[in-house]
């Protein structure tokens, strides 16, 4: 099928970006790896399309007191590729499974994030990081926390007239180990569950923070704080009973032609306490390169 017919602008200003999507019947065109799909299965019909490439300002990828601050029109190829992003290892291991690396060259960042597939790894890494994000809309400008960015499948707190201006991911800091890992039919496939883990341990190699997000299992990323958990068994084996009740309890995604709900609630719980076992390691080994 062919898209339905639309407008297509390409303002060079953030304040013409806004005046275009001011109305709601215009979406925003980024990366287009997941727009031209949904216009040409005529899921979606707007009126217009309005290209943010030529915003200089939403094409900055730079390291701000936050973190690694990512513009609304930054490929997810740069961010793969750059040294800026060597400060946040978790979106650097998250990244290769995005897809494919030809989607990647013109998807964007930001885009994954509003775009907000449940199965998708980039909202997994935000919410486990707590990733900061900017929008702008007709009342002006808000930074809100990924937690509470996400509001459902494919939804988001952005209304209609809303451009994601900006998303910030927090660096790693001394003593943090990170993982992340998923289970897809095929490689490039959205994943049928996966999950990304963040520790961090003191200098004796005690765990003080744990964070565990689950995605493809629910219509958001669901993230559980697991300190005391992992403090209290930090091996992958004695993980994995506790791992598998979190699973139970936090995977609702029905079941499809691609697994039952039973099916990947034990993905979850393997993957779950492989990648926090994993995290803990990496935590005390940078731990310890620190005190060498
Ligand atoms: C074959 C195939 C396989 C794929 N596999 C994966 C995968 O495994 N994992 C994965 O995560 N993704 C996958 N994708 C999706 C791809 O990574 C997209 O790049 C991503 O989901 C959206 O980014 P985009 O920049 O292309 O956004 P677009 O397609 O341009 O936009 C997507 C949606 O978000 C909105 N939007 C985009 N940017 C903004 C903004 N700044 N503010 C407000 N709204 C905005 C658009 O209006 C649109 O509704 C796949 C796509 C294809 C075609």
């Amino acid at each position: 099928m062919k898209a339905p017919p639309f407008a297509y602008v390409r303002p060079a200003t953030l304040d013409d970006v806004l005046a275009e999507l001011a109305g709601g019947d215009a979406k925003v065109l980024a990366g287009g790896q997941s727009l031209v799909p949904v216009l040409a299965m005529r899921l979606g019909r707007p009126a217009t399309l309005v290209d943010i490439t030529a915003v200089p300002e939403l094409g900055d990828l730079e390291n701000t007191a936050g973190g690694l601050r990512v513009g609304a029109a930054v490929r997810q190829r740069t961010v793969e590729r750059s040294a800026q992003a060597r400060g946040v290892p978790l979106i650097r291991m998250a990244m290769p499974f995005v897809g494919h690396r030809e989607l990647r060259s013109r998807g964007t960042v930001v885009g994954s994030l509003a775009h907000a597939d449940p199965a998708a790894e980039l909202p997994a890494v935000a919410s486990c990081l707590d990733a900061m994000i900017e929008i702008a809309g007709p009342a002006g400008r808000r930074t809100v926390p990924a937690g509470e960015f996400f509001a459902g499948a494919m939804t988001t707190v952005a209304g209609a007239e809303d451009l994601v201006v900006a998303a910030t991911f927090p660096p790693a800091r001394a003593g943090e180990g990170f993982g992340f890992a998923e289970i897809a039919r095929r490689h490039g496939d959205f994943a049928l569950a996966g999950v990304a883990t963040r520790v961090r341990v003191a200098a004796d190699g005690a765990v003080t923070h744990a964070r565990l997000t689950g995605f493809g299992v629910s219509d958001r990323p669901v993230t559980r704080d697991v300190t005391a958990l992992l403090a209290a068994h930090p091996d992958e084996a004695q993980l994995r009973p506790e791992t598998a009740r979190i699973a139970a309890e936090v995977v609702d995604t029905g079941g499809d032609a691609h697994g039952s709900t039973g099916y990947r609630r034990r993905l979850l719980g393997v993957l779950a306490a492989r990648e926090l076992a994993g995290a803990l390691r990496r935590a005390r080994r940078a731990e310890q390169e620190v005190a060498a």
